[in-house]
């Protein structure tokens, strides 16, 4: 029998984990000069957690989590999101004691049984950031720059931003009444779930994909037409810090974002030849989550992207961030005398930190030199019954194809040793 990896999952193989560690470490070092720290959480967590804070009536609660009992009979939850876990942190570690604002970013596999397609799966890597303890604009905006510089420093082009205000709960409940009003006339039109919508979450509705809903959807009343003062100017501050970062958007009233915990601004960023799966990322403020959840009244922002959607756009432009792996040596050891001298010269050149690849089994030195060739290496090191007789070792260089003889330091300066040991 032979296995097969499980449906919406993927292997990424040696040929793409370079560009995939080199995007994680390009949104690494992007985080970091935000002054953002990472907080790493477990890939499982109190199915309740999820429950509470995206909302019961939510298609990630409803439809998507990956729920499990432990052998205690302990209701269990595969994370769908990142941001109910560092929430959680959040608060049991008391992480408001440290510090006013909170500036964290995670990285890591998230789950939901979802219809796989292009873009989508069902085990899929997600990075995000959350800023804690303020309610300032210039975090919303702070945000949103730090996910743009990230697109920048992958030299990513095609990728738009939309933002949207979802006011607070006072503003809701006034736009809620004006979405029933608007959508009871044409009941008997929408698909079951929005139907529940319209009795549980109108604001939902809006989020169906339905075809004839989005129809129907996009002559609904918008949320930017019943904000109250506040959460206006909240928006129209966010807005001015954007075009002092030089960040271009386009305002789209129908943004609004998927969970319940979503309060004020909210973004998204979208590559539009990706087709269905557009969306690269999104967040937006979730003031009212930590309360929600047993924690501190404190206001936070955050967004979260998918590793694969970037990977598909960095396709899509052509784009490689890693170079290819170059081993530096290819060690070639001709018999015992040979294997006795060069073993030792393997280790040394290694904790200089320099790559090298030896293959005791391969047996002729034409064999040999075909593989130098075939894993790229810069050099070949080889040492046979001349050489040991000799002491000096005899390199060539596999792109200008020369050799020379030389001694085991010479040997550490060609190849540009750092230190020689
Ligand atoms: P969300 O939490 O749904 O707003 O998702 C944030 C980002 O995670 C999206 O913009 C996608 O890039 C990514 N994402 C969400 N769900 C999936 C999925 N099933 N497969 C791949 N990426 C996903």
């Amino acid at each position: 029998m032979q296995y097969k990896i499980p449906r919406g999952t993927y292997d990424i193989l040696p040929q793409d984990s370079r560009q995939w560690h080199k995007v994680i470490s390009v949104f690494r070092e992007t985080a970091q000069s935000f002054g953002y720290e990472e907080i790493v959480t477990p890939v499982f967590e109190q199915a309740d957690l999820f429950e509470r804070s995206s909302g019961e009536s939510s298609d990630i609660v409803r439809k998507e989590m990956y729920r499990f009992e432990d052998r205690k009979g302990r209701i269990f939850a595969l994370r769908p999101e990142g941001t109910a876990p560092v929430v959680r942190s959040f608060v049991e570690n008391h992480l408001d004691a440290t510090a006013r604002i909170n500036r964290l970013y995670y990285i890591g596999p998230m789950f939901r049984y979802d219809r796989p397609q292009a873009g989508r799966y069902r085990q899929f890597y997600q990075y995000g950031v959350e800023c804690i303890g303020s309610h300032h604009p210039y975090y919303d905006a702070e945000i949103i720059a730090l996910q743009n510089t990230f697109l920048q420093r992958l030299g990513l082009k095609g990728i738009t931003l939309e933002i949207n205000s979802v006011g607070c709960a006072t503003c809701t409940k006034d736009y809620e009444q004006a979405l029933i009003r608007f959508y009871e006339p044409q009941k008997a039109e929408l698909c079951p779930d929005c139907l529940e919508r319209l009795n549980n979450k109108p604001r939902r509705l809006l989020d169906c994909k339905v075809p004839h809903c989005k129809t129907i959807s996009a002559k609904a009343p918008v949320m930017l037409d019943f904000l109250d003062a506040d959460c206006r100017s909240h928006f129209e501050q966010v807005q001015s810090y954007l075009k002092l970062m030089n960040i271009s958007y386009t305002i789209n009233p129908h943004i609004v974002r998927g969970l319940d915990y979503y309060t004020h601004t909210a973004f998204e960023f979208l590559n539009n030849s990706l087709g269905a799966q557009n969306a690269v990322s999104g967040g937006g403020r979730y003031n009212g989550l930590l309360k929600q959840i047993g924690g501190m009244d404190l206001p936070a922002v955050g967004i979260a992207g998918g590793f694969e959607r970037l990977m598909l756009s960095l396709k899509q432009e052509q784009i490689m961030p890693a170079d290819e792996f170059r081993p530096d040596v290819y060690l070639i050891l001709m018999g015992k005398e040979a294997i006795r001298m060069g073993i030792p010269l393997m280790n040394r050149l290694r904790q200089t930190g320099l790559a090298v690849i030896f293959d005791p089994d391969k047996a002729s030195l034409k064999a040999q030199l075909k593989a130098a060739d075939g894993c790229k290496a810069r050099f070949a090191v080889i040492i046979g019954a001349d050489e040991v007789t000799s002491g000096k070792l005899s390199v060539k260089n596999l792109d200008s194809k020369e050799q020379i003889s030389c001694s085991f330091d010479e040997l550490f300066r060609i190849l540009g040793s750092p230190s020689l040991p």
